[in-house]
């Protein structure tokens, strides 16, 4: 299959590595560079523009830091728009918001296209390894076209419900993600500065009750060991988490804890930089606590 796939950041390059080798793939990133050296790397083409990339493309994916990113994509004479054939499958991989996802949907249903959010989870160790979680949210006849392109990277794709329900359950899944690293790091430095050394306090949390991903998965490898790796940018957490906030306000809830999250990493985010780590906003809480979650 023709597919063209825009956006070879941290996450979209290693999806893009497994599309290179199933599909006839042509890679467009506004950074050109990154685009020609991935190419030169892969079995793909690189190209100029969105326009060029989206010309002959039975299929578009887009994995972009926000939802309103690609749709400054979509229009001009460079864009996506302008290269599109009737008929094209259309499946935004980015953490987007709903409301975009629902009006780029709106935009491309009078040329034929069939679009779905799609954004995935398990980080870029799942989009290496394939094992990525694809949300859907489409109509049921885009997701059953859709569903072979994503296995290239996804191994559970769901579909949750029209355009906008993918984009809507990442960000829950995301603003819960946030809790969980904010509230570990919280214990924790209570914990060290207890007396409690923070190797064994992370082992008993794991074989009890306040276990987590965060404390399972994250915590050892990368706080424990003081290693501190970059693979999801603080500031897209924020934006999921804002997204999550806009669902409980559009639904009327409340949901403080959620909102008190958001506040927290947009001050992270402010204070830490558009290239921290998420995991850095555990960082703060210790430089407030005075202690170093290490062992
Ligand atoms: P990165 O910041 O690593 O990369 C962003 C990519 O988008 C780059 O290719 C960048 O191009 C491009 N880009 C940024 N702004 C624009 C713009 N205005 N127009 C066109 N291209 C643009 O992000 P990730 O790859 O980490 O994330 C992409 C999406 O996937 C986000 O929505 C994120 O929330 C989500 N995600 C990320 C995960 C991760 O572990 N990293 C996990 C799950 C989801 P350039 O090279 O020029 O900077």
């Amino acid at each position: 299959m023709r597919v063209a796939f825009l956006g070879l950041g941290a996450i979209g390059a290693p999806m893009a590595v497994h599309l290179a080798r199933r599909h006839e793939l042509v890679v467009w990133n506004r950074t050109a560079a990154r685009a020609r050296a991935f190419a030169a790397e892969h079995r793909c083409r690189a190209a100029a523009t969105p326009r060029e990339a989206a010309t002959g493309a039975e299929v578009i994916i887009t994995c972009l830091p926000t939802s309103a990113d690609v749709e400054s994509l979509l229009g001009g004479p460079d864009g996506i728009e302008a290269g599109l054939a009737p008929g094209v499958l259309f499946l935004d991989c980015t953490s987007g918001d709903p409301a975009t996802s629902r009006r780029m949907a709106a935009r491309l249903a009078p040329r034929g296209v069939g679009f779905a959010d799609a954004p995935v989870s398990g980080g870029t160790n799942g989009a290496e390894a394939g094992t990525l979680t694809v949300m859907v949210g489409s109509e049921p006849v885009v997701f059953e076209r859709a569903r072979p392109v994503l296995e290239a990277f996804g191994q559970r794709i769901e579909h949750l419900g029209p355009v906008g329900a993918g984009a809507a359950m990442k960000a829950v899944n995301n603003a819960l993600l946030a809790v969980n690293i904010l509230a570990a790091g919280e214990g924790l430095a209570a914990l060290v500065k207890a007396g409690v050394p923070a190797r064994k306090a992370v082992e008993v949390l794991n074989q009890s009750s306040g276990r987590s991903f965060v404390s399972e998965s994250l915590i050892p490898p990368r706080v424990l060991t003081g290693a501190w790796p970059k693979s999801f940018r603080l500031a897209l957490l924020d934006k999921d988490v804002g997204i999550a906030v806009g669902l409980l306000d559009e639904t009327g809830l409340g949901g403080p804890v959620l909102r008190l999250a958001s506040e927290l990493c947009h001050a992270a985010r402010a204070e830490l930089g558009e290239q921290a780590d998420y995991l850095e906003t555990i960082r703060l809480v210790e430089r407030e606590a005075g202690v170093e979650i290490r062992g």
